[in-house]
């Protein structure tokens, strides 16, 4: 007879693998499956930094959560004693009455974060290796910085594994089905079956959601690298915040130098697609896009080219997330925090998922109910 395990968690990435270190270390028999050996580069978790911030132009409610996970990261950090975040602090820049700046700054000011408005002149003089628009201001945020998603990954399966977590990678889930009070789940290797199943496949999600309602559109997004050409010190993480930019055409945001480069990509302007059919090559014509856009904000930025990655957003149709029961089955948790901005809150994420499968009553969740 097949084992029966408390939990299958699906997909090993950012959400899986915070899901199953959650669910290990509260003493639950935990499976995990994966399609690759994660951290990997197909899906949504790999370019070396992801940007952590509060003043969360998005909505104010995911406030709460950034600090729960940030503190989180910090336990986690101590756990495995490795540096998974660092803080940079974080610009928002824009005009004044842009999503950004006025969602930055509602949110800061709902709860009372710190945060200080600079003029355009003001963050020139600041930070003499930006350039924003005449007309721009920035909110600027001391709280803000960088994690490290791989190491996060790896960290958090590390925890999974000793708390006593079966880790299985190359084995994907074919199917699953709810049969007789359980959750049944067909790989190569045979049947697994459980009380629970965590369905934590970021953009391979819509092949496996049997009729809940989630409409997820797959989008390609593209990392770039440079070295500096000049004061390659006004780009190290000591000297310069993590930005996000907003001008009339565009989102985009930058990344110090960590050693790999300066790193820029723009939010929202890919190609919609599915993991299978992506274009995963990047052509020069995307290249030369990058860099212009280093050149105008970031002048002295666009040196040498050092790397570049396609990378997958699923985005929902509100940009929210969606991390809820199953419509039609209950025993299945559906976590699919992303929109472009969901990694920062993998640990608390992890922890909401847990509560989930053992139905304890979760507040301020309303924004990631699943509908349908
Ligand atoms: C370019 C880029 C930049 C980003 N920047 C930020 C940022 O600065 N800050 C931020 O907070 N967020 C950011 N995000 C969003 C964030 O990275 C995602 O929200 C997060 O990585 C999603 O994780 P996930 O676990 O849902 O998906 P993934 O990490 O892709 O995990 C899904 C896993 O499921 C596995 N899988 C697939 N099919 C199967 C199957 N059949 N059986 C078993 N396993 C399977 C896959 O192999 C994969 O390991 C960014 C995303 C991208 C792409």
């Amino acid at each position: 007879m097949a084992e029966r395990w408390d939990v299958i968690v699906t997909g090993l990435g950012a959400m899986g693998s915070a899901a199953a270190r959650e669910l290990a270390r509260r003493g639950l028999r935990v499976l995990g499956l994966d399609r690759y050996v994660p951290p990997h580069a197909h899906g949504s978790t790999h370019g070396r930094t992801r940007i952590i911030r509060e003043a969360y132009f998005e909505h104010p409610a995911y406030v709460p959560l950034v600090q729960r996970a940030e503190r989180l990261w910090r336990e986690l950090e101590r756990d495995v004693g490795d540096r998974l975040f660092v803080r940079t602090g974080g610009l928002m820049i824009g005009a004044e009455d842009s999503d950004l700046v006025r969602g930055a700054r509602a949110s800061a000011d709902e709860h009372g974060l710190p945060y200080e408005m600079l003029t355009s002149a003001e963050v020139r003089g600041r930070f003499p290796v930006l350039a924003p628009e005449r007309h721009a201001v920035a909110l600027l945020e001391p709280r803000a910085g960088v994690l490290f998603p791989e190491a996060c990954v790896r960290a958090m399966l590390g925890c999974a594994a000793r708390d006593g977590a079966d880790l299985r990678t190359t084995e994907p889930m074919l199917s699953w089905r709810v049969e007789g009070g359980a959750v049944r789940v067909a790989t190569a290797m045979g049947e697994h079956v459980a009380d629970h199943l965590v369905l934590a496949l970021g953009p391979w999600l819509p092949e496996f959601l049997d009729g809940a309602q989630v409409q997820l559109r797959i989008e390609r997004q593209m990392q770039h690298w440079f070295a500096p050409r000049a004061h390659a010190e006004g780009f190290s993480p000591d000297n310069l915040p993590v930005a996000l930019w907003e001008t009339s055409d565009r989102m985009f945001y930058t990344i110090p130098d960590f050693g790999d480069g300066v790193k820029i990509a723009v939010h929202h302007d890919g190609e919609i697609t599915d993991p299978q059919r992506v274009r995963r090559t990047i052509n020069e014509q995307e290249d030369a896009s990058a860099r212009d856009l280093l050149q105008h904000f970031l002048p002295e930025a666009a040196g040498e080219l050092r790397e570049r990655a396609v990378c997958l957003y699923s985005n929902t149709t509100d940009g929210h997330f969606v991390i809820d029961h199953h419509p039609m089955h209950h025993e299945v948790v559906i976590a699919s925090p992303c929109s472009g901005h969901g990694f920062k809150f993998a640990t608390v994420v992890g922890e909401i998922v847990a509560r989930l499968v053992a139905d304890e009553p979760i507040e301020g969740l309303s924004l990631f109910h699943c509908r349908g």
